[in-house]
């Protein structure tokens, strides 16, 4: 690449790491990012070393003369016009990913899904170094760290494990030769318009990859077991079920967690084993073992670090137990599904704290979930309102039914609401004395993070968990999850 124009657009952490590696290999690096100067203040000492040309405040055409190639960071959409005119006038479209897989030295397990990718990336990790058959593991991607930052470290007796979103997928065109799909739910449908277009970017992991490449694959998600017809090399599953269908792969047979291989099962470890709460971790881990041992580690060594695994900092994390309350941490759940599966975890009773930016993802699955388990859910940020109105929605009951949901003698709020279909709907306001009154949380708006703490403290009893698990994006509040996620701390630490 030596002598070649690069443009860099976002810098990020990618963007960063990505004009360092160009500049330090005699790129000439053109680096836009749409904030003004005084806002990356801290990117440009970072890179004062180097000679660079910024652009900044705006991507306009003139990046592209004389351009060979245009590295998109993870948070810049690809249908800017921007990066339609490179595509126009030939310019090829790449990532820090894309360039890592192109000079890595060294195996690269690639791990892609809605939900669970850094949860299981750091799993990985921890069973591969487990096993003294590498010479050193590497972890990263989109979790934090770009690999490439490393890569020049990197040799070919150690092995990567890599998080890759769909945004970095989606102008791929070099796959792992390990590559994992966990889970396919509606997710950034903000940002990739149908969920068709988000299945395809997903699966996008798994077209270059060669006859004897292995692609691991979340069995219990029918959307991502029905890409196994394109896996062009060795097809594993994982799944929690005795008798799955697949020949190679983890799965769970009551509390024994089992490989199998050419179709035969053996357990090397037990449920007990796993640290983590819940059903959606049990798969996490599951996915953990099998990349395990695709990439040749003896399951005799994996419990171990299974039971050593206390999850990743920010998801399900117990913050502190303050009269009998506990405060957990699950920032990283940024969608409606996430936040089900956190709350599936508990069987105590739960204060949700739920807010953000929405994503445009359906709220139907949560507002069915919280109506059991949960004792209040306070909303916060720019989507509480919509969020209240979606559950409140979810909840009204066809004027048919109301008898048999609310018992005889609720007082009936909204009475004759009419939905799109012609459905005629009511909402209870108070239950009737002897009526199977369904036990709805109360729905408590405030105005920001602060204020749900504040919320959350009065409403706690002994026994109860104020859960951080707000469903929604972080951005409109927090430069990003992790940010909320340490102020939801110091919030908490400071009770
Ligand atoms: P990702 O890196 O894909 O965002 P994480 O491992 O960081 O995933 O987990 C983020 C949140 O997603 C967790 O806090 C948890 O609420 C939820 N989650 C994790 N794993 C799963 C899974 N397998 N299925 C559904 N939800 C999950």
């Amino acid at each position: 690449m030596r002598g070649q124009t690069a443009v860099i657009l976002g810098l990020g952490r990618q963007g960063i790491a990505l004009a360092r590696y160009l500049a330090e290999r005699g790129v000439h690096v053109r680096a836009s990012d749409l904030r003004p100067s005084h806002a990356v203040g801290p990117v440009l000492k970072s890179l004062r070393e180097y000679e660079l040309d910024f652009v900044l405040g705006e991507h306009p055409q003139s990046l592209l003369d004389g351009a060979d190639i245009i590295f998109v960071s993870g948070g810049v959409p690809t249908d800017i016009p921007l990066l339609q005119q490179a595509r126009e006038r030939g310019i090829t479209l790449s990532n820090d990913s894309q360039l890592f897989l192109e000079k890595a030295p060294c195996k690269v397990v690639g791990i892609t899904g809605s939900a669970g990718k850094t949860t299981v990336t750091m799993l990985a990790e921890r069973i591969a170094a487990a096993c003294g058959r590498f010479h050193q593991v590497w972890a990263g991607g989109n979790m934090g760290n770009p690999l490439l930052a490393d890569g020049h470290r990197m040799t070919p007796q150690d092995v990567a494990i890599m998080e890759l979103s769909s945004f970095q997928l989606e102008i791929m065109t070099v796959s792992p030769t390990v590559a994992a799909i966990l889970n396919i739910t509606p997710n950034h449908l903000d940002r990739h318009k149908t969920m068709q277009e988000y299945v395809e970017v997903k699966a996008h992991i798994l077209d270059r990859q060669r006859s004897g490449d292995v692609a691991v694959l979340g069995w219990d998600d029918k959307t991502v077991r029905g890409l196994r017809d394109r896996v062009r090399g060795h097809c594993w599953g994982f799944g929690i079920g005795a008798d799955p269908d697949f020949v190679d792969g983890c799965h769970l047979d009551g509390e024994r967690i089992m490989l199998r291989r050419g179709g035969d099962s053996f357990p090397f470890a037990t449920s007990k084993d796993i640290q983590l709460r819940g059903a959606h971790n049990k798969l996490n881990v599951l996915a953990a073992a099998a990349l395990g041992a695709v990439v040749g580690v003896d399951p005799a060594l994996m419990p171990t670090a299974i039971r050593g695994f206390a999850g990743a900092p920010h998801r399900m994390e117990l913050v502190r137990e303050i009269n009998k309350v506990r405060w957990v941490n699950d920032t990283m759940a940024t969608t409606p599904e996430s936040t089900v599966a956190a709350l599936q975890s508990f069987t105590v009773p739960v204060i949700l704290m739920l807010g953000g930016r929405d994503k445009k993802l359906s709220w139907g699955d949560l507002a069915e979930q919280v109506k059991t388990g949960v004792k209040a859910i306070v909303l916060f940020g720019e989507a509480a309102d919509l969020i209240e109105r979606e559950i409140r929605r979810a909840w009204l009951v066809p004027l048919d039914k109301r008898t048999e949901v609310y018992g005889h003698g609720a007082r009936i709020a909204e009475e004759g609401f009419r939905d799109e279909s012609g459905s005629v709907f009511s909402s209870a306001m108070e239950p009737a004395s002897n009526g199977p009154f369904p036990n709805f949380p109360e729905l408590i708006p405030v105005d920001g993070l602060e204020e749900a703490v504040r919320h959350a403290t009065s409403s706690a009893e002994a026994g109860d968990v104020v859960l951080l698990s707000p469903g929604c994006a972080s951005f409109d509040d927090f430069s990003d999850a992790s940010a909320r996620g340490d102020r939801f701390r110091k919030l908490v630490q400071a009770l």
